[in-house]
């Protein structure tokens, strides 16, 4: 039996036509998942008995269980869902001016490593599938009951090892007879897998991409983030600089500030000459502390002086405000303490 939310409007259609009916069929089921959020095909009171019943027989239609659920005092809210398979994933739900964004998790566990990180604690289980993703967005609705306005592709996982799954995901949630949210509002965040990023800018979609950089040098990404001894800092600059050129897209730089490994001035300015005249906008992100490792945050006076310098040689740059620092939102900390329970 089919997850009936791995389908695009495109694949639902095609479906409906090889059982000999109109692929606008497609739309109506779509309205229904994914504009009245129905929870059953019962609840689908335009398509006739016979039809539900075929539906029932050939796809799932179902939430994901719910095994916690924090709520920070700033809006935030982390939930932790079980998949079929017993996989526990967590998505987090950010308020902001602008909306409410949701945090995607897009494989069970990670394989990338970086030193910092809590999620590549637990290796890839394996990927999610398309309707995993979808599922995050209607199980969260299902609790909140408000409009999900913006996705940022930034949970566990990797995304672009996952290509084609998160790419179908993209189309999903962009639907205008769905969930309709722009792809403007959708952003993926990759470590740097360089051919994959030529595969994005070729999709010629509107959404946005996030490259978590982390270091100004070969040597300082070296240490953090094996990803690069697969392809180097030139190459993923080079790849950027390209994307932007076949896009004409601005992209987004992340920038944890990990105490006394990349936050000197040294490091501000070499960052500066990496990027320089690129079309990029560098968020800079305080360090959450993990426990099982040894990097310590910025101290508040060498963030704000990096800021500074970026600023001075005239950086797009941003200094982010967390969010949910009260509950564990940092990526994979509710997964990672459950599993070890
Ligand atoms: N694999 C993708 C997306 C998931 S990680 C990527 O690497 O971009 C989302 C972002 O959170 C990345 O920039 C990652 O480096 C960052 N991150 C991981 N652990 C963090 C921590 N403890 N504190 C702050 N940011 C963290």
């Amino acid at each position: 039996m089919r997850n009936i939310y791995d389908l695009t409007l495109k694949e639902l259609g095609e479906y409906f036509v090889s059982i000999g009916l109109k692929p606008f069929r497609a739309i109506q089921v779509y309205e229904w998942l994914y504009r009245k959020h129905v929870r059953s095909f019962d609840e689908m009171t335009n398509i006739k008995k016979e039809l539900i019943n075929k539906l029932k027989t050939d796809f799932e239609l179902k939430l994901f269980e719910v095994v916690d659920h924090q709520k920070s005092v700033d809006g935030t809210e982390k939930f932790l869902f079980r998949l079929s398979d017993g996989n526990l994933i967590e998505s987090v739900l950010m308020r902001h001016y602008y909306g409410t964004s949701i945090c995607v998790t897009s494989q069970v566990g990670c394989n990338m490593g970086c030193a910092f990180c809590a999620s590549g604690m637990k290796k890839k289980l394996r990927n999610l599938t398309t309707g995993e993703m979808v599922l995050q967005l209607e199980s969260v609705y299902e609790s909140i009951k408000e409009k999900i306005s913006h996705i940022v592709v930034m949970g566990i996982g990797e995304p672009f090892d996952n290509y084609d799954n998160v790419i179908n995901f993209l189309k999903v949630v962009n639907e205008p007879h769905g969930l309709e949210i722009g792809a403007r509002h959708i952003s993926i965040s990759t470590c740097g897998l360089v051919p994959k990023i030529y595969d994005y800018a070729k999709e010629n979609l509107q959404s946005n991409l996030a490259i978590s950089l982390h270091a100004p040098n070969q040597e300082i990404r070296n240490l953090i983030m094996p990803v690069n001894q697969a392809y180097p800092l030139n190459e993923l600059v080079k790849a950027i600089e390209d994307y932007i050129k076949m896009t004409n897209r601005r992209v987004t730089i992340e920038y944890i500030l990990l105490d006394g490994i990349n936050d000197t001035l040294k490091c501000a300015n070499e960052l500066a000459d990496l990027l320089h005249g690129l079309n990029v906008y560098i968020n800079l992100i305080p360090y959450n502390e993990v426990k099982e490792k040894p990097f310590k945050r910025s101290t508040k006076e060498n963030m704000r002086k990096f800021y500074d310098q970026l600023k001075k040689r005239s950086m797009n740059v941003t200094l982010r405000l967390e969010q949910g620092h009260d509950i564990d939102a940092a990526c994979g900390q509710l997964r990672s303490k459950h599993m070890n329970k």
